[in-house]
């Protein structure tokens, strides 16, 4: 192994201010955290997504694919939702901090929950 390859503590991947590496697990696992809760399964051309009610196949390519039919608001709204339930926040609280994300945030969750996806 070269010095390069080491894992040591100025490692820029280990570092809390920096971006985590495509393909590293956390990131995957943040994606698919961030996919779930936007609902992005059921817009996923994947019927093992759809069949799961879940994103079970790769979450950056939802979040790219599927996160490009929604509107900002409603993206930036469900990272609000996540940032506030990661912060402890109650559900008061999180509204009052970005009402205008988390209403059109609501809006999409209702609506696609009222549609139900058909496995093709
Ligand atoms: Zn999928």
């Amino acid at each position: 192994m070269t010095d390069t390859q080491s894992n040591d503590e100025t490692s820029p991947a280990l570092r809390d201010d920096a971006p985590l590496p495509p393909g590293h697990p956390v990131r995957l696992a943040m994606a698919r955290v961030l996919s779930d809760t936007l609902m992005l399964w059921r817009l996923c051309l994947s019927a093992r997504c759809r069949r799961n009610g879940k994103c079970k196949g790769d979450p950056d390519a939802c979040l790219d694919i599927g996160g490009a039919l929604l509107s900002d608001d409603v993206f930036n709204g469900g990272v609000a939702f996540l940032e506030a339930k990661i912060d402890g926040l109650s559900f008061d609280e999180a509204w009052a901090q970005c009402p205008d994300e988390f209403a059109a945030f609501g809006e999409w969750a209702r609506r696609i929950e009222c549609n139900a996806a058909r496995p093709r």
